[in-house]
Order: structure tokens, then C-alpha cells, then sequence
């Protein structure tokens, strides 16, 4: 129908105007007026411009959703690790099927945290400042784009929020097994029990809480680490692997979120999941001791004797440089699984359950 109506100049004015009024730029506090200034239901996407002083330019997309009745403001980010697609892939798909108008409280998605990593394909690290994301929070206003981005993170996202999810997989060098993780934190037993909770419900075999021991002054390093000490509800998915997109992984991750909102009564989802999981609340890390050629034949999710050789590592010439065995008894959480091997790698995490920690 559109086709049959004739083109007034007034309409592309108009159709201009409401594009610009979509996507704009803010600074800092904006987030937090749009969510006091306006009811919804509405969704705004923001692109918060993030440069630093050595030449680097970006923007950090946000994309708000407000629902039709006051409710909770949960965030939902991606992309922190620019070379995790499963969690940016699943982020794509909710923002195009979550309805405002079944919405209760506020969706704020961050789609792509790191662009720098994510549109150089670089794992780990933006190599604009050769900064990880997730080793960078609390973040500094003066600092690199990284630095910068983490900072807007924390002031703009973290501040607003109630509950803060941040998704990620494993890194283009990494298998992985898909859980849902939060930390113990029993400084703040109400956030923690809510986090625990979020957790169980999300229909992920694996959940695994991190013991929380930081101070208040400590830098958290972590996207969800930082929540978590800001007295937010925070949580992680880990889910995805090996730098590619897992369209089952995909369908997990969104349902997982689904099962957090329905939780939250923010939004409606009936749909059935597995609700049997391990539980684990212990982790041990092996770290690589040299740079090498890296071998190992075991999977992540496979079991793991203490003792038992995981791994090894051989120089250029094929010499063994290293054997690595198991600390623990316990499940492989997820590993390194491609050759190259660099010193003070995690070769591995091996997660159990342990009365202590509970
Ligand atoms: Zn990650």
C-alpha cells in the first residue's frame, strides 16, 4: 500500500526527524533521564560516543526497552568479548522479538559491548588499546576506549539496574560447557539469593557460583563482578564456543533469558525446560607455564580424576615442554582446545562441588 501513495517532501522531513529522534547520541546521566522522563512502552536505541585522547572513536549501542507498566530494569549485555557470537547472536534475535507492549519494567540491551574486538575479530582483547573489557571495570572517564567503555558501563548501565546479565562463551580458543554463574557473595545475601535463584530457573545443565572475597575498594575487573559489588543483582551466561555461532547454544541463551524475565514478572514465557542441573561452587585453574604447541584430548564437560594428565604442551620441534595434570577431581568447565599456547594461559578450569563453599 505504501507504494501507491505519492511522495510529499513533508513525509521524508518527518520520516528524518523520527529516525534521528531513534538512534541519537547521549552523554552521560542520559540513560538514567530517559528512564525517569518517559513511560512507555517504548524502545529507544542510543549510541553513547566513546573516544579517547590516542585517536580512538566509537560508541556504545544501548538499546532501551521500556514496557507499558513500571517494573524492574534489567540489562542484558553482549559482547564484552568482541569474539563470543553465540551471546551477540542471541541478544540480536530478543531485541527483535521482545514485545514492549507484553513488557513490565525495562529491557536495557547493550548488543555489542566491545565493538573494537568484535569488528577486528580479535578474542580477548580491542586491539585499538590492546585493552580486554573484562579485566577493565570499574572503568576510568581519562583513560583508553576500553577503559572508557567500562566506565560508561558502570555509570550509565550498572547504576539503573536491578538485575545485570552479562553473557558470554567461550573465546575463539576455548571449549566450553553452557552454564549459568553468579557469586557467592554473602555480604549481600538478598542480590545473591536472587542471583542464585535466576540461575537455577534458566534451564542451563551447569550452575556455578564463584566465591566473592573482594573488598569494596578492590577493582571488580569484571562486568558482572562489578554489579555484584555495586549491590546489584548480577549474574553470567556462559554459553558458545570456539568463535563460532552453535544455533542450539543460540536457542539457549534466549531461553534463558526468557525464564529470567518470567521470573522477574517482567514478561510471559510458559515454554518448558530441563529443570535437572549440577551444581558447582568450586573451580581450579591450570595456567600455562611456557609458549608451545598445545595438546589435549579432552572435551569441556568431561570428568576429570586428580592426577590424571589433562594436557601437554611440546616447543616447535615437538619436545614436551610441559605436562599438565588435574588439581582436582571434577568437571572440565572449559578449556583452551586450539594449538597455539602462550605462557600464563588458563589451560583450563575444572569446576566441583564442595561443602565448604557452600
Ligand atoms: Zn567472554
Amino acid at each position: 500500500m505504501i507504494l501507491n501513495i505519492a511522495f510529499r517532501p513533508k513525509d521524508l522531513i518527518q520520516y528524518i526527524l523520527l529516525f534521528l529522534l531513534t538512534i541519537q547520541v547521549v552523554y552521560p546521566q542520559e540513560v538514567a533521564n530517559l528512564l525517569t522522563g518517559q513511560n512507555g512502552p517504548f524502545k529507544k536505541n542510543i549510541r553513547i560516543e566513546v573516544d579517547d585522547t590516542v585517536g580512538n572513536k566509537g560508541f556504545l549501542p544501548v538499546s532501551i526497552f521500556r514496557g507499558k507498566s513500571e517494573g524492574p530494569v534489567f540489562a542484558i549485555v553482549a559482547g564484552v568479548h568482541g569474539f563470543e557470537y553465540s551471546p551477540i547472536m542471541a541478544t540480536q534475535q530478543l531485541m527483535q522479538e521482545i514485545d514492549v507492549n507484553k513488557l513490565i519494567g525495562t529491557i536495557i540491551f547493550i548488543p555489542i559491548a566491545s565493538r573494537g574486538s568484535f569488528y577486528n575479530r580479535e578474542p580477548f582483547k580491542n586491539p585499538e588499546d590492546s585493552v580486554n573489557l573484562n579485566n577493565a571495570f570499574p572503568g576510568n572517564q581519562k583513560g583508553t576506549i576500553t577503559q572508557r567503555t567500562a566506565h560508561i558501563i558502570t555509570k550509565e548501565i550498572i547504576t539503573v539496574s536491578d538485575i545485570f546479565l552479562d553473557i558470554h562463551g567461550g573465546d575463539a580458543p576455548e571449549d566450553l560447557i553452557p552454564f549459568v554463574c553468579y557469586y557467592n557473595n554473602r555480604k549481600k545475601p538478598q542480590q545473591t539469593a536472587l542471583a542464585k535463584r535466576l540461575s537455577e530457573i534458566a534451564g542451563f545443565p551447569y550452575v556455578v557460583s564463584y566465591p566473592y572475597t573482594i573488598s569494596d575498594e578492590e577493582p571488580a575487573k569484571y562486568a558482572f563482578k562489578q554489579a555484584v559489588q555495586d549491590g546489584i543483582t548480577g549474574l553470567s551466561i556462559e554459553c558458545g564456543k570456539l568463535g563460532n555461532v552453535q544455533e542450539e547454544d543460540v536457542l539457549l541463551i534466549k531461553k534463558g533469558v526468557y525464564k529470567m524475565l518470567h521470573e522477574m514478572q517482567m514478561y510471559t514465557d510458559t515454554t518448558p525446560i530441563a529443570e535437572d542441573f549440577v551444581e558447582l561452587n568450586s573451580q581450579a585453574y591450570i595456567t600455562s607455564n611456557e609458549d608451545g604447541i598445545f595438546y589435549s584430548s579432552l572435551k569441556a564437560g568431561d570428568e576429570v580424576e586428580k592426577g590424571q594428565l589433562v594436557a601437554y604442551a611440546t616447543d616447535e620441534f615437538g619436545a614436551v615442554l610441559a605436562e599438565y595434570k588435574a588439581p582436582v577431581t571434577g568437571t572440565v568447565l572449559y578449556k583452551l582446545t586450539t594449538p597455539p599456547i602462550n605462557k600464563g594461559d588458563t589451560i583450563m578450569c575444572i569446576a566441583f562441588y564442595s561443602k565448604e563453599n557452600e
